[in-house]
């Protein structure tokens, strides 16, 4: 793996894909053990998610099933805090154990924000998964309940993750590189 540019920026391999691959196998074996018999509601946050969805899934082998929401509030590579719109909110959630998946929490709004939305819906469980949390920024109050990895406060691209919409594609994660 070498270093990348993606538009104006250099970025460094910094997560390989065996170790994407081994944090989501251990989120996977705990998620099929603490929601045996309860088939839960994954649902994925759009854009930056679907890679580790898509993997996550492959790895759940109890009864489930998957929808997709979008909340788009980042611009480049700090967060703007701006929240929009929740797209994609259509199923009956009530007494459905719900669980988020996230492909990254910064600060946490984002997350806040849909979970607000989810807390109005008399579910029987609400739960996130992360795959990349930076505890140096997230100081919310709510629980996380399945983090992949602790990372340090610099911006990743790659495995679902973009800088102004490119990396998406990119099989390992890459941290911005040192100017
Ligand atoms: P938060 O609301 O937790 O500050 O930000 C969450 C959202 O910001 C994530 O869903 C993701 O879209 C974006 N984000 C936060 N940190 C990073 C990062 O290091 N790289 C990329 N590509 N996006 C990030």
């Amino acid at each position: 793996m070498a270093t990348i540019q993606l538009h104006d920026k250099k970025f460094v391999p910094y997560i390989s894909e065996k170790e994407i691959d081994e944090a989501i196998a251990s989120i996977a074996e705990r998620i099929n053990r603490d929601f045996e018999g309860k088939k839960p509601v994954f649902m994925g946050v759009l854009n930056g998610s679907f890679m580790f969805v898509s993997d996550l899934m492959k790895k759940i082998t109890i009864d489930c099933e998957l929808s997709f929401v979008k909340l788009a509030s980042y611009h480049g590579t700090e967060s703007t805090g701006m929240v929009n719109a929740l797209i994609g909110l259509n199923d009956e959630l009530t007494d459905r154990h719900v669980v988020i998946l996230e492909d990254i929490v910064d600060t946490g709004k984002t997350l806040e924000y849909l979970l607000e939305i989810l807390k109005t819906h008399d579910t029987a469980s609400l739960s996130v998964v992360t795959l990349l949390l930076k505890p140096d920024v997230f100081k919310k109050k709510y629980p996380l309940q399945y983090v992949g990895k602790n990372i340090p406060n610099k911006f990743v691209v790659g495995y679902g993750l973009d800088y102004n919409e490119l990396g998406r594609n990119l099989r390992e994660i890459y941290q911005l590189a040192d100017e």
